[in-house]
């Protein structure tokens, strides 16, 4: 018998049934209606005020590929293409980390330590290893007249970031260079910031499927035997190139705080402040440059 339509609201039933072995049913039906947002432009509210509306074949099939990639467990960020960051719209892909929560905090905490000195000059940002551009974006948005400035190594994350600066309306400059290679950034900066890859190898047991089969290995991981090479790099680079009372953020590997606070102090950087996200773990840390 030739497949025809399908009623949605019964598809919606198998779709959850059969991802709910890896996700759990409420976030299995939120990706359902994210997908039918996104793809179909149905929103659960029209679902809801016509329960016969159906897929045609040819949606079906659509559908179908879609909830198959979902089992493999891509990320449905990227098979969305988009997500959302400090209520932002990002474009992702494979070249690119998926912006987590806990760049939001510390994004956050950025602009909340930083929005009072916009009164008296325009402050200078540097994002290193900004990937999709989340924090510098977001940091250019929220901080008005700022200066923001966002390297990367990779060539095609780069091109990712620079979409998402243009489809948010905001200027970045953007320089392709390898941070570990760099002796001098040859500019000066109010703020210096970076998520630098940081999960060390004997820490990939807990690090979920989607993350590790399909995320950038090159934004993650780090030897274990120098777990802390990024930072060492930028801190050293930051004493450098901090205007005086410049300030060094960092979203750092939750079971290294204490090493991260001993680098920092070992540098000579003041005013070090190592802050927990929501989940309770050591996540940022920020110093400053006394003179
Ligand atoms: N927090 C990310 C994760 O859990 C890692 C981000 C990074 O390495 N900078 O996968």
């Amino acid at each position: 018998m030739k497949n025809s339509s399908v009623k949605i609201r019964d598809y919606r039933t198998q779709f959850i049934q059969e991802l709910t072995p890896i996700y759990d049913a409420g976030e299995a039906e939120s990706f359902f209606y994210l997908i039918a947002e996104e793809k179909h432009q149905l929103k659960r509210i029209d679902l809801a005020l016509h329960p016969d509306l159906v897929f045609s074949e040819t949606e079906t099939v659509v559908w179908n590929s879609i909830l198959a990639q979902l089992k493999q467990e891509i990320p449905i960020q990227y098979l969305l293409g988009k997500t959302s960051f400090y209520g932002l719209d990002f474009e992702v892909n494979e070249n690119v980390l998926i912006p987590r929560p806990e760049t939001e905090e510390l994004v956050a905490w950025i602009i909340r330590n930083n929005l009072k000195i916009e009164k008296f000059k325009d402050l200078k940002i540097l994002d290193i290893g900004t990937g999709s551009g989340c924090i510098a974006v977001s940091l250019a948005k929220h901080i008005p007249n700022a200066q923001v400035f966002a390297i990367d190594v990779s060539e095609k994350a780069l091109a990712t970031a620079h979409n998402n600066a243009h489809n948010n309306a905001v200027n970045i400059t953007f320089i392709k260079q390898n941070i570990l290679e760099t002796e001098d950034l040859l500019q000066e900066f109010d703020v210096i910031v970076s998520n630098p890859p940081y999960v060390r190898n004997l820490e990939k047991e807990e690090i979920k499927k989607n993350v590790l089969d399909y995320e950038p290995h090159l934004a993650l991981f780090v030897e274990d035997n120098d777990a802390l090479i990024f930072y060492k790099k930028i801190a050293k680079l930051a004493q450098k190139n901090l205007l005086p009372n410049g300030k060094l953020y960092f979203e750092i590997n939750q079971y290294l705080g204490k090493e991260m606070v001993d680098l920092l102090e070992k540098m000579n950087f003041k005013n070090i402040e190592l802050r927990k996200d929501i989940y309770g773990n050591d996540r940022m840390i920020k110093g400053e440059i006394s003179n």
